[in-house]
């Protein structure tokens, strides 16, 4: 049996690398068959063919991506339809509107979703649970939670793909996948090999069902 990682050998994905676990993201996609390339500036966007935004802080990501004139070319890369996968830091950064960011806090957005930042309390400031999280299998998910948001509205085009109590924690929407927590810091690569499955999707050859029915 062919893996869809296996079967997306080819395409490059890019990690933002203003600041976060960018080293990670870059291990654990190029762990699931893709290769790779920090982006810092707009230029280091052209010929990839998916995006990933690691976790961090997602003020400092806001002042940075502001300052080294980014957030247009971010938009305009997600525009295209290339898929995009925000962890933590990153899910925030991907949301169109953040409940508590600060009053001057820019986000890429596209995923019409509110993050609450820290909708974990600040006094259990890091955690890991066994989360369900049903498109990736049975199997539940170790979800390491640090200084976590989630997501407490969500718009009609979004699939939550994971909730832990009444909170939500994993969504897609289109080509835009985002989760709370931090998939990069554990051995478990599905989440990571599902977006290289959405982005060898988009880049290949047609619907995603294609590349799922040859896995
Ligand atoms: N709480 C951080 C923020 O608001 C996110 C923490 C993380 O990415 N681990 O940006």
């Amino acid at each position: 049996m062919t893996s869809p990682a296996a079967d997306s050998a080819a395409v490059t994905i890019g990690v933002l690398a203003l600041q976060g676990d960018v080293r990670e993201h870059i291990g654990a996609l190029a762990g699931s068959g893709a290769r790779t390339r920090t982006v810092r500036q707009a230029a280091d966007l052209d010929g990839l063919d998916g995006l990933v935004i690691p976790g961090g802080e997602s003020t400092t990501m806001s002042i940075l991506a502001v300052r080294d004139r980014l957030l247009e070319p971010l938009r305009d890369f997600a525009g295209s339809g290339r898929p995009c996968f925000g962890s933590c830091a990153g899910l925030i950064f991907l949301a169109d509107h953040v409940a508590d960011g600060r009053a001057d806090q820019q986000t890429m957005g596209g995923l019409d979703v509110t993050a609450l930042r820290n909708a974990f309390g600040r006094q259990v400031d890091s955690f890991e649970t066994d989360l369900p999280v049903p498109v990736l299998g049975t199997e539940p998910f170790p979800a390491v939670f640090i200084r976590a948001p989630a997501i407490t509205e969500v718009g009609p085009q979004v699939e939550v793909l994971a909730s832990l109590e009444d909170k939500i924690v994993a969504v897609r929407q289109d080509s835009l996948l985002a989760t709370a927590f931090h998939p990069e810091l554990t051995d478990d690569s599905r989440f990571h090999r599902y977006f290289v499955g959405m982005v060898a999707a988009h880049r290949g050859a047609g619907p995603e069902s294609i590349v799922r029915e040859r896995a």
